[in-house]
């Protein structure tokens, strides 16, 4: 019963419970997934409005050189392009070209400032078509066909030619394509073919053909940011054909502590790189800004070609630039987010305050600003990386404390259910066998008390001695019976908190030698022998004479009743502490010392076999215990030395008068 009680319970109560728990941390992590989604959701929107803002100035800023430029430099291109430098502080260092590449200006014969000097140092090599550099190219454009098409039939056209018929024709310029996934408007003026198209309708075509253009590219960035193998291919392909795949310079996705290994691999860079000449970048164009790293730090050198077909250009301002990027960036910092643009060497060109000791490199999220800002990174981190995630753990932490809670609740509750139940059911068996005793105990006496009161009346003894010892043994039966039902009484009286006592001042001492000797020869001549003790003298105490004669008197039937061969039972009473011990002493079966507390509840029998046999309510010593307590006093259980128990009534002494 016991274990059919636990098992209905684990089922009943727990495993629910416990599917609940699994099912609140389930619901706890899709609520954390999902804030963080839609925090990197709004973010992104943000990053990607930057981005096309950046763009949108890399625009700018080349159709003002475009206007700006002069046109044609005559025969003193100094003036005329120390005219274009005053004009526009984009201009940095500028330069002009001979149609086949040869510099006309600045000279080596003449004056040259240091910037003059330096741009002919890392710029000679590559504007004089002798030596190539990294051209960057958005790879999911320059392979948008192909990010659709399985890999079967990719290449298909001839490789390294199709690039090229592409670049010439869908990409006029490499440089003008936008960064993922916002695809910008080309950036410079149209090609000529385009201006010499006088008819309405064919303008009407070339507008509607751009605009599926630019749908197309965005359906290509799109698909090439979510789709991975395509992605794979894509790069495979510009492996194979000798395309660099440049390494981004952040590790995005590494906001949050909780995820601190995530993100630790930089991403491959949208932006792929192809060694060209100058010439190839030039031709077939009319202007352009080509991104170059010298000394690891980025350099836009702008060009346009005159009518004569020279070349006029300019190493644009880095700071004049940087400061017309920023210009259109949205506020850096938010309560939410930091938002800034990361240099091509990961360093945020503004830092908002008190955010510098941050790991820049590790963004929640970035974007590629620009293949012209090649490295360049759009990022965002959250405002503070601590609080998400301190805020994550703190809602873990409460949830597993509410989860162990309601646990510890459940089960010990369940405990203390099952353990109510459990003496309740004891005490229903207790009940019914208390009943067998009681009904058994008072049919022994009343059996001997008809058997002696019918000879007697039958006249059957005529020893008068023998009947005198009939008429004691029927008195002491009936005494046997009236405290059967004295306890059964009081119990109930008790239970019921009805029992009253009448204290007086008594000797505890001569009240208990008058019970033992009231009692001494029913028990010598049940075999015992009799000891009664006083090392108290005068043992006066405030209690109520017949309750207290009740109590002895159970502890004396217990004596009687729990001995078997040895038949001793010592009364003694003592003075200890300013109390009176009352102690009745047996050399019986004893009392194991775990259940001597045991022994004192309601019902409550041991165990044996000997109890078994012997007739018991299970009440005497509960009563015994109640009215030791009820008189200020309380009674211990022992085990006696040589063997059998000692009980022990303690009762405070009454102050003398
Ligand atoms: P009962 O009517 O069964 O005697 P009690 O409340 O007086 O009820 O005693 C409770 C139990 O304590 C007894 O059933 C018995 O097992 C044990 N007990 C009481 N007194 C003694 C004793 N003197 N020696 C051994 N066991 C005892």
């Amino acid at each position: 019963m016991k274990k059919h009680l636990r098992l209905l319970f684990f089922a009943a109560v727990l495993v629910p419970c416990a599917v609940l728990a699994v099912l609140a941390v389930r619901a706890i992590d899709r609520e954390e997934a999902f804030l963080e989604k839609r925090l990197q959701g709004a973010l992104d929107v943000e990053l990607t409005h930057a981005v096309s803002m950046m763009q949108d100035e890399i625009r700018r800023m080349g159709d003002e050189l475009t206007t700006t430029a002069p046109a044609e430099a005559g025969s003193d291109p100094r003036a005329a392009l120390a005219g274009w430098k005053k004009m526009s502080p984009l201009v940095g260092v500028p330069f002009l070209l001979s149609a086949d590449f040869r510099i006309l200006w600045p000279t080596r014969d003449s004056f040259l400032a240091r910037s003059d000097l330096s741009f002919l140092n890392w710029n000679r090599e590559f504007v004089t078509d002798l030596k190539p550099t990294p051209i960057f190219q958005n790879v999911a454009l320059l392979y948008r066909d192909q990010i659709h098409e399985p890999p079967a039939t990719l290449g298909k056209g001839g490789g390294a030619g199709e690039i090229d018929a592409k670049e010439k024709t869908a990409a006029p310029d490499s440089s003008t394509r936008g960064a993922a996934p916002v695809a910008t408007p080309r950036l410079l003026s149209a090609p000529p073919a385009a201006k010499t198209q006088a008819s309405e309708n064919k303008a009407v075509q070339t507008a509607l053909a751009k605009v599926s253009e630019i749908q197309q590219d965005q359906q290509a960035l799109a698909e090439f940011e979510q789709n991975d193998a395509a992605r794979k291919r894509v790069y495979d392909e510009a492996a194979k054909k000798g395309q660099k795949a440049e390494t981004r310079t952040v590790s995005p996705g590494a906001g949050f502590q909780l995820k601190a290994d995530a993100g630790a691999n930089r991403p491959e860079s949208i932006y792929i790189s192809e060694p060209k000449r100058f010439s190839e970048v030039t031709a077939g164009r009319e202007e352009g800004l080509i991104p170059r790293f010298i000394e690891d730090k980025l350099t836009l050198l702008f060009w346009k070609r005159q009518a004569s077909g020279r070349i006029v250009g300019c190493v644009v301002e880095d700071a004049a630039a940087k400061s017309r990027l920023l210009g259109r960036l949205p506020a850096v910092y938010s309560p939410a987010r930091i938002l800034t643009v990361l240099d091509e060497n990961g360093r945020p060109l503004v830092i908002p305050e008190g955010g510098s000791t941050r790991d820049w490199r590790r963004p929640l999220l970035a974007r590629e600003v620009s293949e012209i800002l090649p490295r360049w990174e759009a990022a965002a981190y959250p405002a503070d990386p601590g609080a998400l995630a301190s805020q994550a753990r703190g809602t873990r932490l409460l949830m597993g404390i509410l989860i162990a809670g309601m646990f510890v609740v459940i089960a010990a509750s369940g405990t203390v259910i099952l353990n109510t139940l459990r003496s309740e059911m004891v005490l229903a068996r207790q009940k019914t066998t208390f009943v067998t005793n009681v009904s058994h105990e008072l049919k022994t006496p009343l059996t001997s008390i008809r058997m002696f009161s019918e000879m007697l009346k039958e006249g059957r003894q005529p020893d008068a001695e023998k009947q005198r010892t009939y008429l004691g043994l029927m008195v002491s039966e009936t005494e046997r019976l009236t405290r059967l039902i004295n306890n059964v009484l009081d119990f109930s009286k008790m239970e019921k908190g009805k029992r009253t006592y009448s204290k007086m001042r008594l000797d505890a001492g001569l009240l208990a030698e008058a019970v033992v000797e009231n009692e001494r020869i029913r028990l010598e001549q049940a075999g015992f022998s009799v000891a009664f003790a006083n090392a108290a003298g005068p043992a006066v105490v405030e209690a109520d004479a017949e309750a207290l004669r009740q109590a002895l008197l159970n502890l004396l039937s217990n004596a009687e009743k729990y001995s078997l061969s040895i038949k001793s039972i010592d009364v003694e009473i003592r003075r200890t502490d300013g109390s009176i011990r009352i102690e009745v002493k047996d050399r019986g079966i004893g009392i194991p010392p775990a259940e001597a507390g045991k022994i004192f509840k309601e019902f409550y029998r041991l165990d044996r076999s000997l109890t078994a046999r012997v007739p018991g309510s299970g009440l005497g010593l509960t009563i015994a215990r109640r009215i030791a307590r009820d008189l200020g006093g309380d009674i211990e259980c022992l085990p006696r030395d040589g063997g059998g128990s000692v009980f022990r009534i303690i009762l405070p002494e009454a102050k003398p008068r």
